[in-house]
């Protein structure tokens, strides 16, 4: 890679500093195997796409609630669907952030992988090898196939995050996907132990940095890529893995390093905060939906 090129994505303001390094830049320098964002979430504006993909499908949503008998309500429910997805398409991908991301992946020699997870929300998986590709194709297929088979039959007692992710819980499904994510296998089947047990994983996690920065300091390093739960904050497996990427981004360009070490400082600080800011998610999504239904 070019020092200029380096110079050119880092000043890219259409994609997030976080995701130039941990998406594009370590997969391209193979030290994992795929990366995944979420869009529109993760793009720059984010939150202002999101809300006007909301301003567009709100007045839609009134034709659910209004349709009573169940077959007209099911295509109430199509056709809003159908509005989400215009929206996704007409402000996020027609959007020079999303476009911004496509390029980048073709400048780097990186394969993409767009998967709709809903209707205004798709995941892009990046990777070098064709495999990986197969990999995650089956994966998502493993993955609609889960949450049919939930819909299909619920299991009684199942909370609302179960019904939509089912994957979430899926022991085997948890852990090829982290392999593909390249977390250290250690920390993929304390991960998928706990979700199969109802663990909640976030507040383990959160919990286990105020244990480690009581006694002492937590290295951030640990935290080598965003929203990766290491099994322990001193995780051997985990440490060596921000270490090695610190060294090969250093490589590339010196200045590399320190950008790295602020992405994982924010990384760890995220999964700090992860209980609060799903909390606080949670309360915004059911403010938004009672304004919904009352407006
Ligand atoms: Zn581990």
């Amino acid at each position: 890679m070019k020092t200029t090129q380096i110079e050119e994505l880092m000043s890219d303001p259409r994609l997030l500093t976080r995701v130039k390094i941990e998406n594009y830049l370590l997969v391209h320098l193979g030290l994992r195997p795929c990366s995944q964002v979420t869009l529109p979430a993760e793009l720059p504006n984010g939150e202002d796409f999101g809300a006007a993909i909301d301003k567009r499908v709100y007045p839609h949503m009134s034709r659910i609630a209004a349709t009573a008998d169940p077959r007209k309500r099911l295509a109430a429910i199509e056709s809003v669907k159908r509005e989400m997805r215009t929206a996704f398409r007409e402000v996020v991908e027609a959007s020079d952030q999303y476009r911004g991301h496509l390029e980048w992946a073709e400048a780097l020699d990186l394969r993409s992988l767009s998967v709709e997870v809903r209707p205004t929300v798709q995941e892009l998986y990046l990777f070098r090898d064709k495999g990986v590709g197969k990999r995650l194709k089956r994966l998502m297929k493993e993955r609609e196939r889960l949450r049919r088979q939930v819909l299909r039959r619920p299991p009684p007692g199942l909370g609302r995050s179960r019904l939509a992710y089912p994957e979430e819980f899926h022991g085997g499904w948890l852990r090829e996907m982290g392999r593909l994510l390249g977390y250290p296998g250690c920390c993929v089947d304390r991960y998928a132990a706990d979700r199969e047990e109802g663990v909640y994983v976030e507040e383990r996690a959160a919990e286990q940095v105020k244990e480690a920065a009581e006694r002492g300091a937590v290295d951030p390093l640990a935290y080598f890529v965003g929203y990766f739960f290491p099994c322990r904050p001193d995780c051997e497996a985990a440490l060596s893995r921000g270490r090695e990427c610190r060294e090969r981004l250093r490589g590339l360009d010196p200045a590399l390093g320190d950008v790295y070490g602020s992405v994982v400082a924010g990384n760890l600080d995220r999964v700090r905060r992860q209980p609060q800011i799903i909390a606080e998610y949670k309360a915004r999504a059911a403010a938004a939906s009672r304004r919904r239904y009352e407006g």
